[in-house]
């Protein structure tokens, strides 16, 4: 983790919940995105007692001070990652193994983003682009 992003969590954590801290260090640890359910087991594993309320509002708090991104993959699920904001990125996911990769896209979608604003007249601000298919080990 570049040494921006720590400070910037250390100064939040100041004024942080336990379970605000605690979502932070697991989301900054496993490096992957994940949901509510998948938080709440890891929070109970560390004996931090938490309901899924309270950390859906930590995690829309968190949000709105761009801490972390959601993340929707093809299901009904939310997941939360951290943002770093100078390394926007989409995912590559194994539909055999659940492996998430990060994927970094040349020039990205700023082509289409611009196409779209004079064809549509719509300014695009956000875009979620993700990949499903088999990683290298599954494809054995
Ligand atoms: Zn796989
Ligand atoms: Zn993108």
């Amino acid at each position: 983790m570049e040494k921006n992003k720590q400070n910037k969590i250390s100064s939040i954590k100041e004024r942080n919940t336990p379970i605000r801290t605690a979502l932070l260090e697991i989301l900054s640890k496993i490096k992957k995105p994940l949901t509510t359910q998948e938080l709440l087991l890891i929070l109970a594993k560390k004996e931090i007692k938490a309901n899924k309320t309270t950390i859906y509002r930590q995690l829309e708090s968190l949000k709105e001070n761009n801490m972390v991104n959601e993340v929707h993959f093809n299901d009904r699920n939310t997941r939360y990652e951290l943002n770093s904001k100078d390394t926007h990125h989409h995912h590559l996911i194994c539909k055999k193994c659940k492996k998430i990769e990060d994927i970094t896209l040349l020039e990205d979608l700023q082509y289409q983003e611009k196409m779209i604003l004079k064809k549509s007249k719509f300014k695009v601000t956000q875009h979620f682009l993700e990949f499903f298919g088999l990683c290298k080990n599954c494809q054995k």
